[in-house]
């Protein structure tokens, strides 16, 4: 079926006013659609798409990619980018979307932008949008047999100022949109992502901050953003929450420059760092934005004090994260902090060995948590220790008894 019948029979027919109010526009929430879905919620908004039409998928779940995605995979990949045969499949037989955007996201936004040598996102996350669509087409048209657009506009984040030109490239036409007109919703979409991400630190730096305050141990997760998936990470980190543990994902950790100053300051001055969010000193081929990520917030979790343990999660097949394992296992012991890995996670919830694990390393750091602070704290410079610290640290912590749980 050709588009414009298929623009005839939905609600994409009719004035491009209309049409964007009774639009329904469906996103797999996949990748590292974990990481820029503010962005793309700000962004249709800003067109005239309201909330309610702005569809994403469930969370991954093997029944998902049972009933819809099965069949469908015509490469051998990681997890993450299998599952998106489920996601794809769940909006276009059960949402009745009109148009499913599916980016192919180039690059991501960072925060270590013009610290490192690029931002790009995996080779698996670019191409996943292209390799799964096929398998919805190879017998016959699932996308013209339901209605729905297939819309996969390239995407560079860590270029904002290529954004309007791509979007309005795939989207321009569909929903008679203006350059200036994308232009600005691609503004108040960075503007949403980014406010959201600030957000995200703000409560992560209560979270550190309640921790000195309580004087109490909180955990770091190292994995890529859609490890927060229920699905892809097997909400692991709810497990540690369960035992009483606040938990700090990678990607949110505070920048403030206080604690970036208290941190990194002597690294600076002997020269190892240009800056805070320098990793050159332990990783080289700082290319990718999510790699870059986890080692740089490894090393923030190997110098914060009260940052007990890292968890590391991974999926089957991540050929990105093999590369990063020995050296940031190193950053992190190195310090004494204590450190675990959650390897070759994939479509089965292994809840018995994760509960038994979990139990382990509640001991673990339950045991040496006032040893780590300590050891940690004598090696920053106590007069750079941010002042809202300041006033929440008891100087003998380490003396106080660890008696209950944190
Ligand atoms: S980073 Fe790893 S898990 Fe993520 S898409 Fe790439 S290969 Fe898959």
């Amino acid at each position: 079926m050709p588009i414009l019948k298929i623009l005839k029979r939905t609600a994409l027919g009719g004035d491009y006013t209309g049409r964007r109010k009774n639009i329904k526009i469906g996103i797999p929430k996949v990748l590292n659609i974990w990481s820029t879905h503010r962005f793309w919620i700000g962004f249709f908004k800003a067109l005239g798409v309201p909330d309610r039409n702005i569809i994403f998928s469930s969370n991954t779940s093997e029944e998902q990619f049972r009933e819809f995605g099965k069949g469908r995979i015509g490469m051998d990949s990681c997890y993450p980018v299998k599952s998106m045969a489920g996601h794809i499949g769940e909006l276009i037989f059960t949402k009745k979307v009109d148009i499913l955007l599916v980016p192919q996201i180039y690059s991501l936004p960072s925060f270590l932008k013009g610290h490192v040598l690029d931002c790009l996102s995996c080779t698996r996350v670019m191409m996943g949008p292209e390799n799964i669509k096929a398998g919805f087409i190879k017998e016959q048209d699932e996308f013209l047999k339901h209605g729905v657009i297939y819309v996969s506009p390239f995407v560079s984040f860590a270029e904002p100022h290529l954004l309007p030109k791509q979007l309005h490239k795939s989207l321009g036409s569909l929903l008679g949109l203006s350059y200036e007109e994308t232009k600005e919703a691609v503004k108040i979409g960075m503007e949403e992502l980014n406010s959201f991400d600030r957000e995200m630190r703000i409560q992560a730096r209560k979270i550190l901050e309640e921790c000195i305050e309580k004087n109490s141990p909180c955990l770091l997760i190292l994995g890529r953003p859609y490890h927060m998936d229920p699905g892809i990470g097997h909400e692991i980190d709810v497990e540690f929450q369960r035992c009483g543990y606040p938990i700090l994902w990678s990607q949110y950790l505070p920048t403030d420059s206080d604690i970036m100053n208290w941190l990194f300051s002597q690294e600076i001055s002997e020269g190892i760092i240009k800056s805070p969010f320098d990793i050159s000193d332990v990783w080289i081929s700082s290319y990718s934005a999510n790699t870059n990520e986890i080692v740089w917030a490894a090393k923030f979790a190997a110098r914060f004090p009260w940052i007990t343990a890292v968890i590391r999660l991974s999926s089957y097949e991540c050929g990105m994260d093999q590369p990063t394992y020995t050296p940031v296992q190193r950053i992190v012991e190195y310090s004494g902090t204590l450190y675990f890995k959650f390897g070759d996670l994939d479509e089965t919830k292994p809840t018995g060995s994760v509960r038994i694990r979990v139990e382990t390393i509640d001991y673990y750091v339950k045991k040496y948590f006032q040893q780590i602070v300590k050891r940690k704290l004598e090696r920053l410079p106590m007069s750079l220790m941010p002042e809202s610290f300041k006033s929440l640290y008891k100087r003998k912590f380490y003396e106080i008894p660890f008696a209950s749980s944190p």
